[in-house]
């Protein structure tokens, strides 16, 4: 008989390279595919409806909170962001694990509400390392990045609440850690990855970087 997947929620400060880690993360794994959620912001050019997101007015998304279907909704950038907990039965239901790459307000919900989902937060390996890569994106002026990192600072703070924590310093090994952790919450032998991706050293050991580097 084939197990029910399990929620794995993925959440970071903006500019860690979570995108780029889920997509590698799904494309390396057939066992776990992508929540494709509900979003009231304009498409980008690139983004397909129903692949990238279900793209919907505010007046959906409404009907929707108030049908209760979302699992977890949130504002971002002040657009709505939701998931279906249609979808994400029906993808655990075909016994895949599903990925939801969330803001942290989404995966506290996520937390509250489903005891089977495995949370998992990206760090970026230093302040520093944040602001290059934000500053690399070459979309933002000095202004935005200051705001965008102090968003960063204050979402730091949600990584006790996840069960594991990774530093996402190189893409690969990054992607290799996560995939340690899925194929141990699989087999349920957990306990050895948990000591080493503990959440509160993790951010413990952040601090103490930034703190030798001023932050720079
Ligand atoms: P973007 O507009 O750049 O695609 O996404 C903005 C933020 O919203 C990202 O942090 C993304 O992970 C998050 N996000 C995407 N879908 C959802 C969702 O269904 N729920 C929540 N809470 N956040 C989401």
């Amino acid at each position: 008989m084939s197990r029910g997947g399990f929620p794995v929620v993925v959440a970071a400060p903006s500019g860690t390279g979570k995108t780029t880690v889920c997509r590698e993360l799904v494309s390396r794994d057939a066992g776990l595919c992508f929540s494709v959620s509900h979003t009231t912001r304009r498409h980008r050019d690139g983004e397909v409806d129903g692949r990238d997101y279900h793209f919907v007015s505010q007046r959906d998304f409404q009907h929707l909170v108030d049908a209760e279907a979302f699992l977890e909704w949130a504002v971002y950038n002040g657009n709505r962001y939701g998931t279906s907990c249609q979808a994400l039965e029906t993808r655990l239901g075909e016994g895949l694990d599903v990925l939801l790459e969330i803001e942290v307000q989404g995966a506290r919900q996520v937390r509250e509400r489903r005891q089977d989902a495995r949370l998992i937060f990206l760090l970026p390996p230093s302040s520093a390392a944040l602001r290059a890569r934000l500053t690399a994106r070459g979309t933002d002026s000095a202004a935005e990045i200051d705001r965008r990192l102090e968003v960063a600072r204050g979402e730091l703070a949600a990584a006790p609440d996840f069960d594991y924590a990774v530093v996402n310093d190189d893409l690969q090994d990054c992607v290799s850690t996560l995939r340690e952790i899925l194929a141990a919450e699989r087999s349920q032998q957990v306990r050895a990855l948990r000591a080493a991706c503990d959440p509160v050293e993790a951010l413990a050991r952040l601090h103490e970087r930034d703190a030798a580097t001023g932050g720079e």
